[in-house]
């Protein structure tokens, strides 16, 4: 069904118009569908599903929690190849599951969301996007907060004349072979993008700013009895991303409570590191300096050792320039480069779509963000629902377990809505209370012991991590309480 805008082209008419289709995004559309809902769209601004898992295919990209565990508890798959799966079959299960479950009639790609408002007249959401208008009852944003890559802001950059990508848009025309290679970062993607090309090129130098831990990967072929037994006894595979979910808690218990207990993680680093590097000057330059967990911890076995080896340089000079040829450092060293691999991050609290989400108020989320509720709800944004929101991000598990109680509670949310007259928005108040929680607990956390990361905003606030357990995340999300909620016809 269309309906003609007040302004523009005639919208299309839906119920529930989802944004993103990664696991976030298809996890909702399966959800809705299971209970019995059909009339939905999926927008996504690519040609294909997958989010994080199509972006990012730069040479060595794996997740670093178990798929066991990193993937839909509801679609489990027993053949993984490897205990942590590589990019390639990360992508092609979410496109299984996509194909599996039927919703590839409700994706609609090249559709990228610019502009998406609230309209308390019509009650619905108006959404404008690169190929037609939606106005939808209910808007489920999965657009993550791992998407809008960061690039750096070096003088001279744009007079580079060599090959230049970020790591989450990898240039598969390019060869390394023969190559001049700075990797700008030492971030998650770096350290697995350095061991990957550092056989082939003849020179890589890796600029750091902050020394990572990088820990031993543990990492290994799934053998063929594993998998025969996971698809003959599906409740083995749920024991075993059982006992690997209760391992990860065990860190959070270091990361939120006693970081004494990370002593032993830290032993095990050093040991890991001084096992590759013996040069007392990189031991030095490799040795962080803050608390282990403040920062991502990485896994890798073979960072270190490439590190180590003659064709590498290991740089913590600050970059002041970039010239045609060249990077500059601080120190006034130049160091001839062709190849320039932004391993830089992403805009995460700053994602540019944050700032065409607005709510009743003509308010954009990226101003509501510290007002989310359970990482889900905002004040001010009826019938609107976040997935990996504010204040979701994990240090130690896998994001899959909070999308999944993302999902509970969304599904609950919709039929207390769609039962109380189809309308809810978030009480101020408890949107306020809960963050004044947040906000207590997250200086007395591992992240907040004073290192610098892109979990905290511009201002020093930590609007990224979960500052608990993810049970007790399980637990808050269980249900969507009517208490919480303005409910009913008209807001
Ligand atoms: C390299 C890398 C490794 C990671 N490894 C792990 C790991 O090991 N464990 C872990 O738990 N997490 C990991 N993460 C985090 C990961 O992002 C999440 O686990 C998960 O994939 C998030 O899924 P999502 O659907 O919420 O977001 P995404 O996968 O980012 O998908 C968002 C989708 O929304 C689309 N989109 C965005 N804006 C718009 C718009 N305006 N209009 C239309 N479409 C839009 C994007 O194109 C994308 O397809 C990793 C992230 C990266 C980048």
């Amino acid at each position: 069904m269309t309906t003609a805008t007040p302004s523009g082209p005639a919208a299309e008419e839906v119920a529930f118009l989802i944004i993103g289709a990664g696991f976030s995004g298809l996890g909702a559309a399966i959800k809705l569908t299971q209970a019995g809902h059909r009339d939905l769209v999926i927008l996504e601004r690519a040609e294909d599903v997958g989010g994080t898992w199509r972006d990012n295919t730069y040479p060595g990209c794996r997740c670093d929690v178990q798929s066991n565990l990193y993937s839909y508890s509801f679609d489990l798959k027993p053949d993984w190849s490897e205990t942590f799966p590589a990019q390639p079959e990360l992508w092609a299960y979410l496109q299984q599951v996509a194909s599996k479950n039927g919703l590839r009639q409700y994706l609609r790609f090249g559709h990228e969301v610019t502009d998406a408002r609230w309209d308390a007249g019509a009650q619905r959401w108006q959404v404008s996007t690169t190929q037609g208008a939606f106005a939808a009852r209910y808007l489920i944003a999965g657009v993550g907060f791992l998407v809008e890559p960061s690039l750096p802001d070096i003088a001279g950059i744009e007079s580079f004349q060599g090959t230049v990508m970020h790591s989450a848009r990898w240039d598969h025309s390019w060869r390394a072979a023969g190559r001049r290679v700075a990797i700008v970062g030492t971030g998650a993607s770096a350290i697995q993008i350095a061991p990957s090309i550092q056989p082939e090129v003849e020179q890589l130098t890796v600029f750091q700013r902050t020394a990572p831990f990088v820990v031993p990967h543990t990492n290994h072929p799934v053998k063929p009895a594993v998998k025969a037994m996971y698809r003959i006894a599906p409740a083995t595979q749920r024991a075993s991303r059982m006992l690997v979910y209760w391992m990860r808690e065990l860190l959070a218990l270091g990361f939120i409570k006693n970081p004494k207990i990370l002593k032993r993680a830290e032993t095990a680093w050093r040991k890991h590191m001084e096992g590759a590097i013996t040069d007392p000057l990189m031991r030095a330059q490799l040795t962080p300096t803050y608390n282990l967990g403040c920062k991502r911890v990485l896994p890798s076995n073979d960072y270190y050792p490439a590190i180590a080896r003659p064709n590498v340089s290991l740089v913590t000079e600050k970059i002041i320039q970039i010239r045609p040829h060249a990077v500059v450092t601080a120190d006034g060293a130049e160091h001839p480069v062709d190849t320039l691999i932004l391993a830089t991050g992403f805009h995460v609290t700053d994602s540019p779509t944050f700032g065409k989400i607005r709510g009743k108020d003509g308010r954009p989320l990226a101003d509501a963000l510290g007002t989310t509720y359970l990482g889900t709800v905002v004040p001010g944004f009826p019938n609107y629902f976040q997935l990996t929101g504010a204040n979701t991000g994990l240090g130690h598990s896998s994001m899959l377990f909070m999308i999944e109680s993302q999902l509970t509670y969304i599904l609950d949310g919709i039929g207390k809505a769609q039962a109380a007259g189809g309308q809810f928005e978030v009480r101020p108040e408890v949107a306020a209370a809960y963050n004044a929680e947040l906000q207590r607990k997250l200086p007395k956390t591992v992240w907040g012991s004073g290192c610098s990361s892109w979990y905290l905003d511009s201002e020093g606030r930590n609007l990224t991590l979960w500052p608990g357990f993810t049970f007790d995340f399980r637990r808050r999300t269980r249900e969507f309480r009517g208490a919480d909620f303005l409910l009913g016809q008209r807001r």
